[in-house]
């Protein structure tokens, strides 16, 4: 699903350039469901921004399902993302003024098929136990729950990758096991490769692939 070879990323802090990935080659296979883990500032959120096409390398070389990010014109790499990549953030990034089946719909609206969706959309809060809280706003959710919509939001795409930075970064440990839990639920049911950054190892135990980043460099 991703190879990335050889990568280097750095920085400008004022005048200097601080390196903060340096040569890092890793393969996350189709399906995996796989973590990033390291220390605060080792590099894992830049890491996984790379593989998710929202920042380029500086040398080296990303690929998705094959396909070199590198030469890929913007407009190209902004259809990659919509279509085929789901992101799931700590902060949850909900709209506060829509319900949860209108979130989960929001990458939907600027192509027009929001309205068609609709029923899919309330599908998948079921799936994620929101079969109640299909009308109710963030502001009337719980961390977990709006954590919750966001996953469904990232779900309706039937995207090939899941890139979730941090996702239980906001939440108690018994409902970020909860997340987790649902994640693999849903990354086994469809399929999906997930890539999940954390810091915390509580929740790196069921996983299939860990890569751990130290200093801007793959340790393990
Ligand atoms: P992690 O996710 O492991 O905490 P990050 O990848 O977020 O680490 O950051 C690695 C280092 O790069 C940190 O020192 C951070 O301050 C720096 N950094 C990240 N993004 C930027 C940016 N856009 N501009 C400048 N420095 C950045
Ligand atoms: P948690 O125990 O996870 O912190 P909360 O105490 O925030 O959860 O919420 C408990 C339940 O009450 C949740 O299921 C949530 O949907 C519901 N809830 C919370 N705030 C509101 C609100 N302002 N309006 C309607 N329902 C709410």
């Amino acid at each position: 699903m991703i190879d990335v070879e050889n990568v280097n990323k750095s920085y400008l802090r004022g005048k200097t350039a601080v390196s903060v990935l340096r040569g890092v080659t890793c393969h996350v296979p189709t399906g995996a469901f796989s973590f990033i883990v390291g220390p605060s500032g080792s590099g894992k959120s830049t890491l996984l921004y790379l593989m998710g096409a929202l920042d380029t390398p500086d040398s080296g070389s990303i690929r998705l399902r094959g396909e070199d990010l590198a030469p890929l014109e913007p407009a190209k790499k902004d259809e990659l993302r919509r279509r085929s990549i789901g992101f799931i953030f700590q902060s949850f990034n909900l709209l506060p003024n829509l319900d949860a089946v209108d979130n989960v719909l929001v990458p939907f609206l600027p192509t027009g098929e929001a309205a068609s969706r609709r029923s899919e959309a309330a599908d998948l809060l079921r799936q994620v136990g929101l079969g109640n809280r299909l009308d109710h706003r963030p502001s009337e959710l719980s961390g977990g729950e709006q954590q919750r919509v966001a996953i469904a939001r990232a779900l309706l795409k039937r995207p090939a990758l899941i890139l979730a930075d941090e996702p239980t970064g906001e939440l108690d440990s018994a409902t970020g096991q909860e997340i987790f839990e649902i994640l693999r639920r849903m990354q086994r049911e469809m399929q999906t490769t997930i890539v999940t950054v954390t810091h915390d190892h509580r929740y790196i135990q069921d996983s299939d692939l860990v890569l751990r980043i130290q200093d801007g460099r793959i340790v393990a």
